[in-house]
Parts: structure tokens; C-alpha cells; sequence
């Protein structure tokens, strides 16, 4: 595996190989959820390519920048050994070098969910995944179903903005109990980490609400309920039921559309997010 640190090293080696490529973007501290990813395309693809960016323009001013864990030497040994062709690990420099900078938003799904929570983080996400898409060129690019509306982001830029990519959606990869992976579950507490699978406990606990309910919210109340009364120190951002195209709230049960359900927590201070599809029963 070749470790390339600048686009020039970059572009020279996309040059020397004529194969279809694939592309897993992630931000480091590697864990199963990104393997998955990787494993994937290994499967589908001649090479891959993984990119390990912590993006300073997807963080806000108060948000874990500094301390979000950079382990590059472990990573590069997991990326190694699994068959990877290329880890490409820039510095921020090679990757924002200009004073006057281009701006990529979405402007309907980026403003939703998290959206309205962390402002101008999925605009930062935009900018860079179309940087490295044209610095990778790939043939296809892998995503976690865990950052749903991230994936459907992505999506529709590439569609919105002529990518000759195909991106596949990869299933989220959770611990034992449920608890979605993620590099920010190493901060938790072993208390936190407890408490942290309130996330998906809740979404399980949506979906055997459904048969129950024909108002979206009238469950979303008794599911709001259920996770202060059994996780008392979580703090909910949101927690809603979308159609899981257009990403829009949902009214009533068995509406037209696929559901989703989102959700967004606080535990010990750190924020955390999971989602599932949900079964509407006939
Ligand atoms: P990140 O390093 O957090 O930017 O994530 C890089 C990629 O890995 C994104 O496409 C994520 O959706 C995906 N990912 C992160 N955690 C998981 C997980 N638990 N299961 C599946 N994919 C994941």
C-alpha cells in the first residue's frame, strides 16, 4: 500500500492505473463501521483508495476539532493489511490552500436535521468530498447508512452535479448491544458508553410503536417519553420520522413513502447520532 500525502503524489499515481477505482472517504481512527466499507469495495473494485481527512470545514467553533482522535500509524496497518492500494492522508494545507474558497451546498437537505443543529457542516462535507472526487476520480465511492442524511447529501450532489459516480450504501455497523460505531463513542465514559445505547434502543422501541399509532406524532411523544423515563442522562437533539428520500418529517403512519427514523444525542457531552428503517406493518 502506498501512503500519498499531496495531490501532486496523488494525481501521479491516478495516472499510472487505468482501472476502475473504488473510494472510501473517512476521517480516521479507524473502526468496523469504516472496515466494512473498505471490505466492500476490495470486493466490487480492481483497487481502492481510502482517504483519512480530518476536514476542519465540516466542524463548527465549539465542536471536538482539536481532540477528534487521529491514530494514522494504526490505521494505515489495518489499511494495509486488508489489501488497499492507496491511503491518501493529506495535510489541511493540500486540501484548502486559497483564500477565496469554493462553497458546495445543497441548499434543501443540508439546512435539515443536523443541519439546523451544526450550521455549515454539511457545506464543509460538500466542499471536500468534491475535492477528493476529483482527485480520486472514481468509479464508485462507499457510504455508511449510520450518517444518513450525509449519504443522501451525497447522493443528490453527485447526481445534482454530473459525478460520473456510483455510490453504494453500506449497512451500519453496530457493538453487541446495539450501540452504533463510531470514533466518538472513545469518548465516552464506561458509564456514557452505557447510557449511549439509549440511541438505538429508542429507535427499536419507534418501530414497536408503529402498529399502535396513526400520527407520527403521537408516537414521536410516547418515544420521547420512553428515553427520558429509562436514559434519564441523555439529552435529545432531535428525533423524528422521515420519508427517507427527501428527508421531510412524515405525518402519518403508513403515508406514502419509506420511513425513517433519525435521531441526535447528547451523552456526557458528546453527540451522537443513528437512524433505522422502519417497517410499516399492512
Ligand atoms: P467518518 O470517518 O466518521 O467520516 O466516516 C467515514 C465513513 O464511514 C462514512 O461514510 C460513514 O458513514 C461510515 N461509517 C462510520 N461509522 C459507521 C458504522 N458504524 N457503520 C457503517 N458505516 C460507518
Amino acid at each position: 500500500m502506498e501512503l500519498l500525502q499531496t495531490r501532486a503524489a496523488l494525481r501521479e499515481w491516478r495516472r499510472s492505473v487505468q482501472t476502475r477505482l473504488g473510494f472510501v472517504p473517512t476521517m480516521g481512527a479507524l473502526h468496523e463501521g469504516h472496515l466494512s466499507l473498505v471490505r466492500r469495495s476490495l470486493a466490487e473494485n480492481d483497487r481502492t483508495v481510502v482517504s483519512i481527512f480530518v476536514n476542519p470545514r465540516q466542524f463548527g467553533a465549539n465542536e471536538d476539532y482539536h481532540r477528534y482522535p487521529r491514530t494514522l500509524e494504526t490505521d494505515q496497518r489495518l489499511l494495509e493489511s486488508l489489501g488497499v492500494s492507496v491511503l491518501f492522508a493529506p495535510p489541511e494545507e493540500e486540501i484548502y490552500s486559497s483564500e477565496d474558497e469554493a462553497l458546495i451546498s445543497m441548499t434543501r437537505l443540508s439546512r435539515l436535521w443536523c443541519g439546523t443543529y451544526r450550521i455549515g457542516h454539511f457545506d464543509g462535507v460538500t466542499l471536500v468530498l468534491t475535492k477528493l472526487f476529483h482527485l480520486v476520480e472514481p468509479a464508485r465511492a462507499y457510504f455508511g447508512e449510520k450518517d444518513f442524511q450525509q449519504l443522501r447529501i451525497v447522493e443528490k450532489m453527485v447526481e445534482e452535479l454530473f459525478f460520473p459516480i456510483q455510490l453504494v450504501r453500506v449497512p451500519t455497523v453496530r457493538e453487541p448491544d446495539g450501540l452504533a460505531m463510531s470514533s466518538r463513542n472513545a469518548y465516552l465514559s464506561s458509564r456514557g458508553r452505557a447510557q449511549a445505547v439509549a440511541l438505538y434502543k429508542t429507535l427499536q422501541y419507534i418501530q414497536t410503536l408503529l402498529p399502535k399509532y396513526r400520527l407520527v406524532s403521537d408516537l414521536l411523544r410516547e418515544a420521547q417519553q420512553y428515553l427520558s423515563e429509562r436514559f434519564p442522562e441523555v439529552k435529545l437533539e432531535y428525533l423524528a420520522v422521515v420519508d427517507e428520500y427527501s428527508l421531510e418529517p412524515m405525518v402519518h403512519i403508513g403515508q406514502t413513502g419509506s420511513p425513517r427514523a433519525l435521531i441526535a444525542a447528547y451523552v456526557e457531552g458528546v453527540r451522537l447520532i443513528d437512524n433505522m428503517p422502519l417497517h410499516v406493518p399492512d
